[in-house]
């Protein structure tokens, strides 16, 4: 099994997750962080983490997000190399340093308010 990130990540991405995997298997998606699945060892350290309850295991995706398992999923097929997510220290930090991926991310994916 895997843990999956769903949809209330999106416009959040505040990194919470990383700083408690132990095996470091989050990555940067476009619009919100990632599990990789094959990486992921089911330990359930990042799901109490998140502040907006984004992280379920893959058998207790919530239905509305059930497409958000294989959306995890997809990224890591086919040898595609996404960028590994920084611990939430140094994404808060470079939030105001133009180019970053954190201040990029945020200008493309404003709070939802
Ligand atoms: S803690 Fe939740 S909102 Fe923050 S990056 Fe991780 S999944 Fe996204
Ligand atoms: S369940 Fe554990 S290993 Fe999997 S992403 Fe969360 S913290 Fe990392």
């Amino acid at each position: 099994m895997t843990y999956v990130v769903a949809e209330p990540c999106i416009g959040v991405k505040d990194h919470a997750c990383v700083d408690v995997c132990p095996v470091d298997c989050f990555y940067e998606g476009k619009d919100q962080i990632l599990i990789h699945p094959d990486e992921c060892i089911d330990c359930g350290a990042c799901e109490p983490e998140c502040p907006v309850d984004a992280i379920f295991a893959a058998d207790a995706v919530p239905a509305q997000w059930e497409s958000y398992t294989a959306k995890n999923a997809e990224p890591f097929q086919g040898g595609q190399e996404l960028p590994k997510s920084q611990k939430k220290a140094d994404w808060e930090a470079d939030k105001e340093t133009e180019g970053t991926l954190a201040n990029t991310y945020y200008k493309e994916y404003p709070p939802k308010g």
